[in-house]
């Protein structure tokens, strides 16, 4: 059995949510040609589903792995760690997920030596023809990418509307009339948002009705793209006809919902005073764990409103005044430059 550190749950939790992740003391590698080990069986279809980045007919591309027995027998060192629980001041290491360059091998192995796999990983051989048998367990980084680049244009999303700004998200929302029907859609580049491209995508979308012809009008230069159309009475009665805001926080919280959807469970825990944690499955899931909490409000420490003094949690880190009350009274008080 693999040596593995024993610590007090304390240490892992943020919240009700709980998650220790073990990392290899001597980290993770980067090899090309690995294959799936089929010893136990993996199914085929599991391996092959493009959509969800486990290619294996990309000849050459990279994985990140680690050895599951080593070539001398012995098993790795594993060391404990908490991906919920570290940096409670900043922001949440989702962010700095996010933030990673998607087509740089090098940060995603040191974040994955930090964190861990984003999820179990698959066992893999070797197909060089010096390989030695060794079993690896690893993940393909074209799957990392896909997954960077989810979260990061989910943020970008997010921050456009975070501050509950009313125009920032409109390059990304198309409303459409008979019948009526709200249209949520971006074109981005590794997560950067594209705004005249959404434009141009969302507006393709309202001629043709057709986002197959919509997606021919912008060139494809490696970029990804999303959409989704609401366009149920209970959703569209809580939103403004044409307003940006609600629909893209509204796109974003369902998204983070989905991420989390069947990856978070609940325990109790005999050894904790019986005590109910939560508990997301996979270092992807916890990482979607603190968008949520971020979306809750969690992710900064409440400060007081810089017009009425109230304490409040503000959701960024630009957001002063507890509401858009304060923000205009103190917009009127404040003496108009050059009047
Ligand atoms: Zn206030």
């Amino acid at each position: 059995m693999p040596r593995r550190e024993t610590a007090s749950l304390k240490r892992f939790t943020r919240g009700m949510f709980a998650r220790v992740s073990y990392v290899p003391t001597e980290g993770f590698a980067l090899m090309r040609n690995m294959t799936p080990d089929r010893t136990f069986g993996v199914p085929e279809k599991t391996v092959y589903h493009r959509s969800i980045g486990w290619s294996f007919d990309e000849a050459g591309q990279l994985w990140v792995v680690r050895p599951v027995v080593a070539s001398d027998g012995v098993e790795a060192d594993f060391t404990a760690v908490a991906p919920l629980a570290e940096r409670r001041d900043s922001p949440g290491l989702h962010r700095e997920f996010a933030g990673l360059d998607a087509t740089d091998a090098a940060a995603i192995l040191d974040f994955a030596n930090r964190w861990g796999l984003l999820g179990q990983g698959l066992r893999v051989l070797s197909t060089d023809s010096e390989a030695d048998g060794t079993v690896y367990r690893g993940e393909p980084l074209t799957h990392w990418r896909e997954k960077i680049t989810d979260m990061a244009t989910l943020l970008s999303l997010w921050d456009l509307v975070s501050d509950g700004s009313s125009s920032k998200g409109a390059p990304f929302v198309k409303w459409t009339k008979r019948p009526t029907r709200v249209h949520v859609g971006a074109v981005h580049l590794r997560g950067r948002l594209n705004a005249s491209a959404s434009r141009t995508v969302l507006d393709q979308y309202g001629q043709h009705g057709r986002w197959a012809s919509a997606c021919t009008a912008v060139p494809y230069d490696g970029s990804g793209f999303f959409w989704q159309t609401y366009g149920t009475p209970e959703l569209l009665d809580r939103w403004q006809r044409g307003e940006s805001t609600g629909p893209l926080r509204y796109y974003v919280h369902e998204t983070v919902n989905k991420a989390m959807r069947g990856h978070v469970s609940p325990a109790v825990l005999p050894f904790e005073n019986s005590r109910v944690h939560l508990f997301p499955d996979t270092l992807r899931a916890a990482l979607y764990v603190l968008f949520a909490l971020e979306l809750e409000g969690f992710k900064l420490a409440p400060i007081p409103c810089a017009f009425c003094g109230k304490v409040f949690s503000p959701l960024t880190r630009r957001k002063t005044y507890c509401s858009d009350n304060c923000r205009k009274r103190s917009a009127e008080k404040k003496p108009k430059v050059g009047a």
